[in-house]
C-alpha cells in the first residue's frame, strides 16, 4: 500500500474512511463486472505531481507553457494504445466513457441526428441513447433489442431497422450482453445505409486488448473505452479512430467536450497500456474468461436461467426469478454475506429499473486476486446457499466468513 503518513496526520476524517474502505475491499469479494483492482505502479502514477499542471491541447500544441514532460507522457500512452489495438489514432485525454461517447456523437453528428443503439434494459448503456441522459436527449435515437428467445442480438432485426430507420450511425458494444459480437455484420449493414460504425468497447477492453475477443478497432469508424474496467487501469476513457476521423475526434474532446486532460491519470493511463501489452495479460484475460465460462455453468446445473444461455466474455446475466426474488433482494442479500454484485434488468423485465429481475455478475476482479476455477465452484454454491437460506441469518453470517476466509486468501494487488 502507498504510504499515506501525510494524509492521516492531516485529515484523519479522510483517511478514516479510506482505511475503512481499504479493508471493505480486502475482506469482501467484488462480483461487480465493471470493477477490477490497479497495480501499485498504477496507483502510484495516479499519485504524482502531474496532478498539477495544466494542459490544454495536444502534444506539441498546448495552450500552456511547461508541458515537455506531459507531452512525453501522453505520446506513450498514445503509442501503446495504438499498438494495444491495432489503432491508426488514439485519443488518450476522456475524463470517463460517458463524456468519451459525448465527444464521440459531437464528432460525427449534429443534434437531431438519428442514431441505432441497443436499449438499456437489453445490455446497453445510458449513453446509447436512454431518454434520461445527454445522448437521447440530444440525438434521435431508436433502440434495438435482443431476441427475446435467445438472449442475443438478431443482426437480421438490426438491419431491417437500419435499412427502415437510415441512421447516420449505429453504436455497437454494451454494458450487460455476455456474447460476442459480430463486428462485421455491423459494419456491412452501417455500409448498406451510409452509416458511421461506432462500437464501445468500454466492458471488453482488456480481453479485446488481450485478442480473447475479436477486436472491432481495424473495422469500426471510431471505438471508445473506459481504461478502469477490464482493461484494469485508471478511471478514465479513450477514443480509437481512422486517421481520417482524427482532427475532428480530437476537437470533439478538447476544445469541444473538455478543458484540461487529467495529465496525472494519462501517466496511469500509460502503465496501464504498459501491462496490457505484457504476455501475463493475455493469460489473465483467457482465466477472466474460463472463470466466467465456467460461473455460468455451475449456476445452470443449479437450475438458475442466464440470459443468452451462457457467456463469451467475463459477465453473465442472471434472471432471479425462477428463484422467487428479486435481483435487488438478491443484491441485499449478497451484500449481507460479503459478496458485492449488481441489480440489473432483463431483456423486456416485468419489474421496474430500481428493483429488476436479474443480477449481473463478473469475473474480472476476483480473477486479479488469482482465484481460479476451484474457487469459483465454491463461490457459486455460497452464492446459491445464500439465496436459497437467505431467511437464515446464521447462514448468512457463516457465508460471509466462508468468503472473508477465501479473500484474505487472495490479497488484492495494491494493498
Ligand atoms: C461503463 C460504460 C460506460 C461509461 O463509463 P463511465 O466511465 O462510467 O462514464 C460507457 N459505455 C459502456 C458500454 C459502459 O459499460
Amino acid at each position: 500500500m502507498l504510504n499515506y503518513k501525510n494524509l492521516s496526520e492531516q485529515d484523519g476524517e479522510v483517511m478514516a474512511i479510506v482505511q475503512r474502505e481499504t479493508v471493505r475491499q480486502v475482506e469482501e469479494m467484488e462480483l461487480i463486472a465493471s470493477e477490477n483492482y490497479v497495480s501499485k505502479a498504477i496507483l502510484e502514477a495516479m499519485a504524482t505531481v502531474l496532478t498539477n499542471k495544466y494542459s490544454e491541447g495536444f502534444p506539441g500544441h498546448r495552450y500552456y507553457g511547461g508541458n515537455q514532460f506531459v507531452d512525453e507522457v501522453e505520446t506513450i500512452a498514445v503509442e501503446r494504445a495504438k499498438k494495444l489495438f491495432s489503432a491508426e489514432h488514439v485519443n488518450v485525454q476522456p475524463l470517463s466513457g460517458s463524456p468519451a461517447n459525448a465527444a464521440v456523437y459531437m464528432a460525427f453528428l449534429k443534434p437531431g441526428d438519428k442514431v441505432l443503439g441497443l436499449r438499456l434494459d437489453h445490455g446497453g448503456h445510458l449513453s446509447h441513447g436512454h431518454p434520461v441522459n445527454f445522448s437521447g436527449m440530444l440525438y434521435d435515437f431508436t433502440q434495438y433489442e435482443v431476441d427475446i428467445t435467445t438472449g442475443q442480438i438478431n443482426m437480421e432485426k438490426v438491419r431491417e431497422i437500419a435499412l427502415r430507420e437510415k441512421p447516420k450511425m449505429i453504436v455497437a458494444g454494451y454494458s450487460a450482453y455476455s456474447r460476442e459480437i459480430e463486428w462485421q455484420k455491423f459494419k456491412e449493414i452501417a455500409d448498406e445505409v451510409g452509416a458511421f460504425t461506432f462500437a464501445d468497447i468500454a466492458h471488453t477492453a482488456g480481453l479485446i486488448a488481450a485478442r480473447e475477443m475479436n477486436n472491432p478497432t481495424p473495422i469500426f469508424d471510431v471505438v471508445s473505452t473506459t481504461t478502469h474496467k477490464t482493461l484494469r487501469g485508471p478511471r478514465g476513457a479513450m477514443i480509437m479512430c481512422k486517421e481520417q476521423f482524427a482532427k475532428q475526434v480530437d476537437r470533439a474532446v478538447f476544445p469541444g467536450m473538455q478543458g484540461g486532460p487529467h495529465d496525472h491519470i494519462t501517466a496511469a493511463k500509460a502503465v496501464c497500456f504498459g501491462e496490457a501489452l505484457q504476455p501475463g495479460f493475455k493469460i489473465y484475460a483467457k482465466q477472466v474468461i474460463a472463470n466466467a465460462k465456467l460461473m455460468a455453468e455451475e449456476f445452470i446445473k443449479l437450475g438458475y436461467k442466464i440470459i443468452s444461455g451462457g457467456t463469451d466474455n467475463h459477465l453473465m446475466v442472471v434472471d432471479m426469478t425462477s428463484k422467487g426474488l428479486s435481483g435487488k433482494e438478491a443484491e441485499i442479500i449478497l451484500d449481507k454475506c460479503g459478496i458485492s454484485v449488481s441489480r440489473s434488468t432483463i431483456p423486456n423485465d416485468p419489474n421496474p429499473p430500481m428493483n429488476p429481475s436479474g443480477v449481473r455478475f463478473g469475473t474480472p476482479a476476483i480473477t486479479t486476486r488469482g482465484m481460479k476455477q476451484e474457487e469459483i465452484k465454491k463461490i457459486v454454491v455460497w452464492i446459491n446457499a445464500a439465496i436459497e437460506q437467505r431467511e437464515e441469518p446464521e447462514m448468512l453470517e457463516n457465508i460471509k466468513k466462508q468468503v472473508k476466509n477465501m479473500c484474505l486468501e487472495f490479497p488484492i494487488p495494491s494493498i
